[in-house]
């Protein structure tokens, strides 16, 4: 789900990081603010003036999402749920979680939370907005600040529609998980009003187009194409995760992996292993089979060329880590997750540092393609590649 990504601080133990795709979309809401949206409602400020206060407002959302974020993931937190950290998405922001909540009750809590948050800061700016206002602040600041106080408002009203995975759509999840007892059912029906609503948005900003608005049409096509292709990954997920969970990875392990020497030279390796075969990484195994390390693409690359035909596999080998190892016994679902959270897409399973085999995802797409196939519910024989992670 995620493409590049950087870090960009630590709030209470959670990384916060910026999906590249968001400064493109924080681009186009100092724009839309700057251009359209300030000299609309506020008129009679110089264009640089605008600008200004498009770039104050843009930083403004910047961190009501942060905080709205924030607010799911302190309370994922309080009923033990592992979050790794916040990465700001497209059209707000995704808390990344390793485990979906247990019991729908946690769901509830955690859905709520956000949109309330939202609404405790709406409050806030509107609040220091009236006081500005009396204390006399210049025009400027005050409409950065009526924007912030209505723009946290529209965020928790709009995360509160019940389309998943937009917070509504995860309280409503919850409600019919709860009445039902069946989560799978509950996700189906949520994920479709996700996807209907979706798909409501797209059509709502074509008509806008039309008519002339395109800087509001494309934003609703935007979010509604987002918002579409979110709920349907979830709902897959849920499948998958559903097909793995429960299946120790040792039984979609390939025993007798190919591995590397550790005196062979580099060119030989290059050539023969990573020109051949296309993997990113292998593990090296010396003569009485005890696993000495891994050997990565990465490494390979900060060796200078020239280099190449003087050193060799052991001069580079670099001790196998939890990033590229898993225990034999581990669940296959954990194993997905910890593939798509280090962006590969092979493991080394070793036991007490002694390799056992290899396992590979798409080994494990098609162990879950086939039990979809055979047990699994009309509409869902092929899983889209773009839900494959990496
Ligand atoms: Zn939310």
């Amino acid at each position: 789900m995620f493409g590049k990504r950087i870090q960009v601080f630590k709030l209470f133990g959670f990384t916060v990081y910026i999906d590249l795709s968001w400064i493109i979309i924080a681009v186009l809401i100092t724009w839309t603010l700057a251009a359209g949206f300030f000299p609309y409602y506020y008129q009679g400020f110089s264009v640089t003036e605008y600008w200004i206060m498009g770039i104050v407002g843009a930083i403004g959302l910047f961190f009501s999402i942060i905080f709205h974020e924030m607010s799911h993931s302190l309370v994922s937190r309080e009923f033990g749920l592992d979050i790794r950290g916040i990465t700001l998405f497209v059209f707000g922001g995704v808390s990344e979680m390793n485990e979906e909540p247990d019991d729908s009750r946690t769901e509830f809590f955690m859905a709520v939370a956000g949109p309330l948050s939202s609404i405790v800061l709406g409050l806030v700016f509107y609040g220091v907005y009236r006081m500005g206002i009396q204390a006399g602040l210049p025009g400027q600041a005050n409409a950065v600040l009526n924007y912030l106080a209505v723009i946290n408002f529209v965020l928790a009203v709009f995360n509160l529609v019940p389309a998943y995975p937009l917070d509504g759509g995860r309280v409503l999840r919850s409600a019919l998980w709860k009445w039902k007892g069946n989560l799978r059912w509950a996700t189906r029906i949520a994920t479709r009003i996700g996807a209907g609503f979706g798909l409501g948005l797209i059509l709502l900003g074509v008509l806008n187009i039309i008519s002339g608005n395109f800087i509001g049409g494309m934003w609703w096509v935007l979010i509604g194409l987002f918002l579409r292709s979110a709920s349907q990954t979830s709902y897959t997920q849920l499948l998958m995760q559903r097909a793995l969970s429960g299946e120790p990875v040792r039984r979609f392990m390939k025993k007798d992996p190919v591995t590397v020497s550790p005196a062979m030279p580099l060119d030989q390796m290059i050539h023969d292993y990573f020109y051949k075969y296309h993997y990113k990484m292998f593990p090296v195994q010396d003569a009485s089979g005890n696993l000495e390390g891994c050997i990565t693409l990465d490494r390979i690359k900060e060796v200078p060329r020239e280099e190449w035909d003087r050193k060799r596999v052991e001069d580079i080998v670099s001790q196998c880590s939890e990033k590229n190892t898993v225990d034999p016994s581990m669940d296959a679902m954990k194993v997905m997750a910890r593939m798509n959270r280090e962006g590969v897409s092979r493991l080394l399973v070793t036991d007490r540092g002694h390799l056992e085999g290899i396992v590979t995802l798409r080994d494990l797409f098609a162990f879950i393609s086939m039990k979809l196939d055979l047990e699994g519910e009309e509409g869902v024989r092929n899983i889209p590649p773009e839900s494959w992670g990496r």
